[in-house]
């Protein structure tokens, strides 16, 4: 026989085991989308390693120039961090500021031209 104490501590066992059930879930899809992601990653490198290759081969261009050049467009945004932050653009529209690679405005949802490495 249960006592309503016993009930109510049987909900919260209930309670915390879906919520533990649900923490799994979310934390095996964490790790399922980081192994994507870094399956991408190693893609993009194998390419812009080839790409390197044909570059190096075809212009005689170095390691040394392509190391500036890295810099150069790091400090594009004015700190050398590793990292391109794209600044906020204006929606053509409404003019609103949305976010830099969103192809729609997040207001009003007109198209907005994606531009690369803008
Ligand atoms: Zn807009």
């Amino acid at each position: 026989m249960y006592s309503i104490g016993m009930y109510s501590y049987i909900g919260r066992d209930l309670r915390s085991g879906a919520a533990a059930a649900h923490a799994e879930g979310a934390a095996r899809d964490a790790a399922t989308n980081t192994l994507l992601l870094q399956s991408q990653v190693d893609r993009l490198a194998l390419a812009v390693e080839a790409l390197w290759t044909i570059v190096q081969d075809t212009t005689g261009a170095t390691d040394e120039q392509l190391m500036e050049r890295i810099t150069d467009v790091d400090m594009k945004d004015g700190v050398r961090d590793g990292k391109v932050k794209r600044p906020a653009r204006d929606c053509p529209k409404c003019k609103r500021k949305i976010p830099p690679r969103s192809p729609r405005c997040i207001y009003c949802g007109t198209e907005v031209h994606y531009v690369p490495f803008q």
